[in-house]
């Protein structure tokens, strides 16, 4: 396991928390006066997904279990026949729960996944389907890495407590296509928190499969950056300082700390 510190360098955020009339807030937890302005952990997962899914060039749906290893095919293999020569739903259970528990941590999420006891006739060979596609998302570093409808993905993000340097309002107003003038009662707000620097914690769980595209993804977040949040202004972009982040591994000892390195 591996948790990381980093940082990412950006002049302002705005994470949407939905229009108040024609004021465009920032997200914010507490009041407007004491609250704490946030980039909220769901906002990172996206960020960092978009990044790896665009890295690794595939969507999420190109998965029909044909790709699945040895083992798993031959183990589904078996399952199929036994399914096939059960005769009640506890037999069905219990050949489908033998079955997937030599397939270690996947044959678990299989099990957790589907109602063992239902697979029956016809509808077997969708059941060993579905297993089939289960099995080969666990190996896909991106599934792997974010996590699907089936298992947790082995990347968690903390949210990050901005410190704003200053909140300032920011008009703006939408044109009118037709008449090429301001379109009347179309000018509105957008509150921007300045900041300079975001912070954010993550751990990384699993690194089997997963570590080659993790890594890339921070390579290209240092090199290249991203939009964060759903400012309009080009100081919305974040870099990650690699030279300012660390990264550890987890062990039972205390953490020890290092730059970090992309290697
Ligand atoms: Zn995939």
């Amino acid at each position: 396991m591996r948790a990381y510190r980093l940082k990412f360098s950006i002049e302002e955020v705005r994470v949407g928390a939905g229009a108040e009339g024609n004021l465009l807030r920032a997200l914010r937890y507490g009041d407007e006066l004491s609250g704490t302005y946030v980039v909220p952990s769901s906002t990172w997962k996206g960020v960092f997904r978009r990044v790896s899914e665009n890295l690794y060039g595939h969507s999420s749906a190109v998965h029909d279990g044909a790709g699945v290893g040895d083992e798993v095919r031959e183990a589904l293999e078996a399952l199929r026949k036994k399914l096939k020569d059960a005769r009640t739903a506890e037999e069905r259970r219990r050949v489908s729960y033998e079955v997937l528990s030599r397939l270690g941590e996947v044959g678990a999420v299989m099990r957790h996944s589907f109602p063992l006891g239902q697979a029956e006739g016809s509808k077997v060979e969708r059941f060993v389907g579905e297993m089939a596609k289960v099995a080969e998302e666990w190996t896909c570093p991106l599934e792997a890495t974010y996590g699907t409808l089936y298992f947790a993905g082995a990347v968690t993000f903390s949210d990050s407590v901005l410190r704003p340097l200053e909140v300032s309002l920011t008009s703006h107003v939408s044109m009118d296509r037709s008449t090429g003038r301001a379109a009347e009662g179309n000018l509105f707000q957008e509150e921007r928190v300045r900041v300079g620097s975001v912070y954010v914690t993550v751990v990384l769980r699993r690194e089997d499969v997963t570590l080659e595209l993790w890594r890339n993804t921070l390579r290209y977040m240092a090199y290249v950056g991203t939009g964060l949040g759903s400012g309009k202004s080009r100081g919305a972009w974040a870099v990650l300082d690699a030279s300012e982040s660390q990264e550890a591994e987890i062990t039972l000892r205390r953490p020890e700390w290092r730059k970090l390195s992309l290697g």
